[in-house]
């Protein structure tokens, strides 16, 4: 599955953040998905607390940006958003468009318990 090795990279980086850090649980992971990486967020979801289930992890809840499919038209520069993944620029109708967003698949940040050292 997809999501299942999305999760378990994401948790791979994660784990070794936290150990940099001297972090002892993790209490929430905040990511963003484009649209284009084809993540159904609920499986994600589902992955997750599946791949932290008995874990220092286990319990930190997961917030999930999907971020939108978007564009900008190499043409003229205007930007728009992309529906149905068949672009054209709705000013100049060139087919020529650049994905500006929608491919990402990034942890925005995370929120740890510290142990004092
Ligand atoms: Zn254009």
């Amino acid at each position: 599955m997809h999501e299942l090795s999305i999760a378990r990279s994401m948790l791979d980086i994660v784990r070794e953040q936290m150990a940099r850090h001297g972090a002892e649980k993790l209490r929430s992971l905040k990511i963003r998905v484009g649209e284009m990486t084809a993540v159904e967020p609920q499986a994600l979801l589902f992955c997750f607390e599946a791949c932290t289930k008995d874990t220092p992890l286990e319990g930190a809840a997961l917030d999930i940006e999907v971020v939108p499919l978007a564009g900008r038209c190499e043409e003229c520069g205007t930007e728009m958003r992309i529906e149905g993944y068949s672009a054209q620029c709705p000013a100049c109708r060139s087919a020529s468009v650049e994905h500006i967003s929608g491919h990402e698949l990034a942890i925005v940040s995370m929120e740890v318990d510290k142990t004092d050292a």
